[in-house]
């Protein structure tokens, strides 16, 4: 059986996190974590909807969302209804704030912050939300991570002031992977944990604002350069 989509069908398929396969007529459906975790019974569920619609599988992605391969065309609405039924989320792609990452730290003896609560706080308020282009936020919970926070859009990363031994957090802007893979640059300021959900929402609004359509925050960055993007979110 033939997809019998046209390119822009499959993009907006895709953005809904249904993702079109090589293999003619299947799909992939992508469900979004909360920041990395799955409740047991949604496991269970996801499970379920593998066997029965899929061909027994289920793969993990690099930003924690769980995706069901070889679903058949047919199959998709179903699979929608009952994912809707048992309150799981399909979605995360598109020109939006993407599913937002963590590290372990929230259990992790390293962390210098509770990663998973930092996160879901940033999530619950960003994500979804439409953009020039795709934008990825990662939350961690010491240096070890170093390069992961390299490689969002938006990382943050809590560091411990050797002075005062306060621990404050340092802000990356504009990474990303691909075939134009770039470091994120870290901010010379750094920040308190009470400012970091208006620093996330002052660094989207500049995006947001000065981006053109399809730009990533990593070219925004090279063209207006970084003391001045970092100003105007500092401002
Ligand atoms: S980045 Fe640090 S806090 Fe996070 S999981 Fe790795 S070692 Fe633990």
């Amino acid at each position: 059986m033939s997809n019998n989509l046209t390119a822009e069908e499959k993009k907006s398929l895709k953005a809904k996190g249904i993702i079109a396969q090589k293999q003619d007529g299947y799909f992939t459906i992508r469900f979004l974590s909360k920041v990395g975790y799955f409740k047991s019974d949604e496991m269970i569920e996801l499970a379920n909807l593998s066997k029965k619609y899929g061909n027994g599988e289920l793969s993990l992605t690099s930003r924690l969302t769980l995706e069901i391969p070889y679903i058949k065309k047919e199959d998709i609405d179903n699979v929608i209804k009952e994912s809707k039924e048992k309150k799981l989320r399909i979605g995360g792609g598109g020109d939006t704030v993407r599913a937002v990452i963590a590290c372990k730290g929230s259990v992790c003896t390293h962390g210098l912050t509770d990663t998973n609560k930092l996160a879901i706080e940033i999530e619950d308020r960003f994500f979804g939300r439409i953009l020039p282009g795709k934008f990825k936020i990662g939350v961690f919970g010491c240096v070890n991570s170093y390069g992961k926070a390299q490689s969002n859009d938006l990382s943050i990363l809590p560091v411990r002031n050797l002075s005062n031994l306060e621990v404050e957090y340092k802000i990356f802007l504009g990474g990303r992977l691909g075939r134009q893979a770039r470091l994120a640059i870290p901010m010379e300021k750094r920040f308190k944990e009470n400012e970091l959900i208006e620093v996330v929402e002052k660094v989207i609004s500049y995006y947001e604002k000065n981006a053109r359509t399809k730009e990533r925050f990593a070219e925004v960055i090279d063209r207006i350069g970084i003391e001045e993007v970092e100003s105007e979110i500092i401002k």
